[in-house]
């Protein structure tokens, strides 16, 4: 069955805007989807809109088979995780450790998992020695380690990348994707947002291309790269 399923939906911003429309999309679990287009085409919109951070104001988008419009908050957290192009956006605690730990708290876990799954994200991140900072004051690189490290903790069924990658260098980004890459294996599903192609031939099974207000290409990066 599919995990998210996007029926003609479409978006219009309250001031008129239409980002795009008559979008269809059935995505599986385990995929990892690239998505590429244009700035301003719609894709920080459409990953707000899979994510339930947006209603679509015209068609649906079922999660595991449930119009996301029906899920309340605590439920999808558990299931999706969103990383923000900005990783400030995300952050809510006073230190690096709380910000990973946040997610196990609110969900009631026990101190001792709490303590042993954020010391293990630290750790693969290379965080812990800045595991007391305030995470306002770390460099570009540790924010963006510290707001994925943070996403992962709660092991959701479906991660939605906004730019991961943007602005890292290229020592953190294979390092961000080796991480990404491990939860994929392990049956996550990936949508990213990205422009950096490299990075899609290599890591996505599925690209969708949106521009021009709608859906340009559904297929994989081998296809796409064949267009003439
Ligand atoms: P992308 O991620 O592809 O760069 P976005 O999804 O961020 O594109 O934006 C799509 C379009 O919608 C852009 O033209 C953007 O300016 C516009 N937009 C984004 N947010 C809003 C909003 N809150 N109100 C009106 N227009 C918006
Ligand atoms: P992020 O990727 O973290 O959402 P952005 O800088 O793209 O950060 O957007 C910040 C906020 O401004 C978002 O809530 C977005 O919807 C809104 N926004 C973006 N573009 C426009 C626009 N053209 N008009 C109105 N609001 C916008």
């Amino acid at each position: 069955a599919p995990i998210l399923d996007v029926r003609d939906a479409g978006l219009r911003y309250k001031n008129g805007h239409v980002v795009w429309q008559g979008l269809n999309v059935t995505i599986h679990p385990g995929e990892w989807v690239a998505i590429l287009g244009p700035n301003g085409a719609g894709k920080s919109t459409f990953l707000k809109t899979v994510g339930g951070l947006m209603d679509p104001t015209q068609g649906q988008v079922l999660l595991k088979g449930k119009n996301l419009s029906k899920y309340r908050a605590p439920e999808l957290y558990d299931a999706v995780g969103f990383v923000f192009q900005n990783p400030e956006h995300q952050f809510i605690a006073d230190t690096v450790y709380e910000e990973v730990a946040f997610g196990g708290k609110v969900a009631g876990w026990p101190q001792e998992q709490i303590e042993r799954e954020t010391t293990q994200l630290l750790t693969d991140f290379r965080l812990l020695d800045l595991r007391d900072k305030n995470p306002f004051t770390l460099s570009q690189g540790q924010k963006r380690r510290l707001s994925v490290a943070g996403m992962l903790l709660k092991r959701q069924e479906v991660l939605l990348l906004d730019e991961p990658t943007f602005g890292q260098d290229a020592a953190t980004t294979a390092e961000l994707l080796q991480r990404m890459q491990e939860r994929n294996i392990a049956g996550t599903t990936i949508l990213m947002a990205t422009h950096d192609v490299e990075l899609v031939a290599e890591y996505a099974s599925r690209v969708l291309v949106i521009g021009d207000g709608t859906l340009l290409f559904d297929g994989t990066p081998h296809d796409l790269f064949q267009q003439p």
